[in-house]
């Protein structure tokens, strides 16, 4: 499948695109070759996000701990390397660190260090993904009025479950990245996607009148 092509930054909408940016950011799949999607993106959308990436690379990291391959790569290849390298990135991680109180099966109560997720990293990231995959399969820029909700998921969702399984399914990086979605035929800014990443880290994103919803 060719990528559409695009003048206009696919990303803002507004900015002459030049230079490509992938989606989902390249540094998530460390190590994996396979299919990158790629879309046409200005250098201020592009050059100003890796910060954005690489902080969100290690919470990614830490989450989906070491399961599969692909993600043993993103640790030891990406996250661990600049988790050594930038001490701001370490101060942002250990500044999020809390004690929890857990219930431990023996109904003792004890105490373990967690981490508060970042929700507006997500946010800013997981929008231009799905802007970016918007446009690799419509070929229109999905307008910058249109909002779009990121919603992190706990667990794995039921990907056999008939609303799921209805969506239109994609794989990128060996199978590292996975994404399902569905557009709203009668308007097609109205969008739901599903994004699977290291097949244990899940999110939704929904555009449209569906993000005002839960906005
Ligand atoms: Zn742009």
């Amino acid at each position: 499948m060719q990528p559409p092509k695009s003048e206009i930054c696919v990303i803002c909408g507004s900015n002459p695109a030049t230079t490509y940016e992938h989606v989902p950011p390249r540094g998530f799949f460390k190590g994996l070759s396979g299919q990158f999607r790629t879309v046409p993106a200005c250098s201020s959308c592009n050059n100003g996000v890796s910060k954005d990436d690489e902080e969100l690379r290690l919470y990614i990291s830490t989450q989906v701990g070491k399961q599969t391959e692909g993600a043993k790569f993103l640790w030891e290849k990406g996250a661990h390397k600049s988790v050594l390298r930038s001490t701001q990135l370490r101060s942002n991680f250990m500044s999020t660190l809390c004690e929890v109180p857990v219930v431990l099966p023996s109904g003792e109560v004890a105490s373990r260090l967690a981490f508060l997720v970042p929700v507006a990293l997500y946010q800013r990231v997981f929008e231009r993904v799905t802007r970016g995959l918007f446009f690799w399969h419509t070929g229109s820029i999905l307008p910058r009025d249109t909002s779009v909700n990121i919603q992190l998921l706990v667990g794995t969702p039921d990907l056999d479950s008939p609303d799921l399984k209805s969506l239109e399914a994609y794989t990128v990086a060996e199978g590292a990245f996975e994404y399902r979605f569905s557009i709203d035929p009668e308007n097609k800014c109205n969008t739901v996607w599903l994004f699977g990443v290291h097949q244990a880290h899940w999110l939704y994103a929904t555009t449209g009148v569906l993000a005002d919803e839960v906005l």
